[in-house]
């Protein structure tokens, strides 16, 4: 057994729940330990440490949004809630409150292994000191040059103004995961700007046309109705390898 997997701390009190992602995570080489209540989950955060926290919002003993609360005021590991409400607003305190993603119950196995991927991959581009990484991004027929601040459809060039390609450029650096409209207002605009996001509306709208994203064509950019918007994965074999920090 290596001992650089990736730790898992699940927490959930479904016991069905619990023991499918903790098998599905182990038979995907990460490492899970599970908690089935909000004290047991801090306790074992504190004593283990975890790369990443999955968490039910509808525990026990406390509402998940606490466990939230309490690694935020100290840590930046990444959690995903795991809900089965689909009420936006508790998705965006989630989200307001530090968390990095939300999956909606029911989900499949593709999906929970994606956004897992994507949450881990944070810590990457967090200790890129906030600057645009350089390289290339790739997902399915689309390609990001960020040296040249170019966008590329099966090799065809997308005109984007500068607006346009900074959205695009954000949020391919958070693909797979939901970036919330006031984050990305934020990102692009400042943050004296953050109730515009009619502002960013239009511009996704004008992304979206240019990059010929239509029903039943193929989708880069995902809209979370309410929520904000996630660009889709990079491709797979741009999965880091675990570093040690
Ligand atoms: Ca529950």
């Amino acid at each position: 057994m290596s001992n650089n997997k990736f730790k898992v701390l699940i927490v959930e009190d479904e016991a069905n729940i619990s023991s499918f992602v903790e098998m599905l995570l182990t038979t995907n080489d990460y490492q899970a330990l599970v908690a089935h209540t909000c004290t047991m989950g801090l306790t074992m955060f504190a004593s283990h440490n975890p790369d990443l926290v999955i968490l039910d919002l509808g525990l026990p003993d406390r509402d998940g949004l606490e466990l939230v609360r309490t690694v935020r005021q100290k840590y930046m590991t990444p959690i995903i809630v795991l809900s089965a409400r689909t009420d936006e607003r508790d998705k965006i305190e989630a989200l307001d409150l530090g968390a990095n993603d939300y999956i909606t119950k029911p989900f499949g196995t593709g999906e929970l292994l994606a956004r897992v991927r994507a949450a881990l991959r944070l810590n990457r581009y967090q200790n890129a000191a906030g600057g645009a990484p350089g390289g290339e991004f790739r997902a399915q027929g689309m390609r990001i040059n960020y040296d040249r601040r170019k966008v590329y459809i099966d090799e065809q060039e997308i005109r984007l103004t500068q607006t346009e390609y900074n959205i695009v450029a954000f949020l391919s650096q958070h693909a797979g995961r939901v970036m919330t409209y006031a984050a990305i207002v934020r990102a692009i605009w400042g943050d004296t700007d953050v109730g515009s996001t009619k502002k960013l509306q239009v511009n996704m709208a004008n992304i979206r046309k240019k990059m010929g994203s239509r029903p039943g064509s193929n989708a880069y950019i995902l809209n979370e109705l309410g929520v904000g918007y996630r660009m889709v994965e990079e491709e797979a074999e741009k999965q880091p390898p675990k570093t040690a920090e």
